[in-house]
């Protein structure tokens, strides 16, 4: 199996001295009792290069919620995944709903920010979720395939090592109620058919699939264990360390 992967978004929330305390505290708590995950953190870009620098060596990766798509030039208050690069940034989170939604980003552009993420050598964790209109329209697998498409588009089959797919759905970001084991389970489900039909057989068997939506410590064993859950995305409950490693944690008993 492949090894899970649970990354913290702390979306606009922490100065550096914040940042770091959490970061540091992490890597207390990783040490003291061991997750069997990969972690990652995805800090505000103000405090990317010193969470980069306290995370060092503590096997953490560091993503940035967002890039522009073009290395350099007139685009202001925009930060390229070349600049991500240089602070040290893993990987980049693209097409979160909060982009999407309140930040009009289409899946055009999604696509264009996931191309000069890997062609700038950034891992890609990209989000794909369906409204509460969509789902209650029956439009959920219509939306993520069009989502998972468009974003793909034009890449290399063997760009697929280098994305996650995160499916978040929309209604459940932020707002205490998670997607129930048998919902997920069929998205993820209709991902893997999506990942088999565009990179090949060993791609969508292998690729991991990560859930994202309301994951707290009390309902993160249950979602675990859904059987195509393949790590988390997790917001709200990534802004204290003890509840953040406690959700990542519980992967431990599934890969007993
Ligand atoms: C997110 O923003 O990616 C997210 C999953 O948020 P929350 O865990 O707070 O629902």
């Amino acid at each position: 199996m492949t090894t899970p992967l649970v990354v913290g978004n702390w979306k606009t929330n922490g100065c550096q001295s914040e940042s770091v305390n959490l970061a540091r505290a992490i890597v207390r708590l990783k040490r003291r009792c061991p997750a069997r995950v990969q972690l990652a953190v995805a800090p505000p870009f103000t405090a990317l290069a010193s969470v980069t620098r306290a995370l060092r060596r503590s096997g953490i990766g560091v993503a940035a919620q967002n890039c522009h798509w073009l290395e350099s030039g007139a685009f202001t208050g925009e930060v390229s995944p070349t600049m991500l690069r240089d602070v040290g940034c893993d990987m980049v989170i693209l097409g979160h709903s909060e982009r999407r939604h309140i930040f009009h980003e289409t899946d055009a552009v999604v696509a264009q920010k996931v191309e000069a993420a890997l062609r700038n050598g950034l891992r890609v964790i990209l989000c794909v979720g369906e409204t509460l209109a969509e789902r209650r329209q029956g439009r959920t697998a219509k939306v993520i395939t069009r989502q998972f498409r468009i974003a793909l588009k034009g890449l290399a089959k063997n760009a697929i090592d280098n994305i996650e797919i995160a499916y978040e759905p929309v209604w459940a970001i932020g707002t205490g109620q998670n997607a129930s084991p048998v919902q997920i389970a069929r998205v993820h489900r209709r991902i893997r058919q999506l990942l088999t039909g565009r990179f090949g057989k060993a791609a969508g068997s292998r690729s991991r699939i990560l859930y994202g939506g309301s994951v707290k410590p009390d309902n993160a064993a249950v979602l675990a264990t859904t059987g195509e859950v393949g790590g988390f995305l997790v917001g709200g409950a990534s802004l204290a360390a003890e509840s953040f490693m406690s959700i990542a944690r519980c992967f431990n008993q599934e890969l007993n």
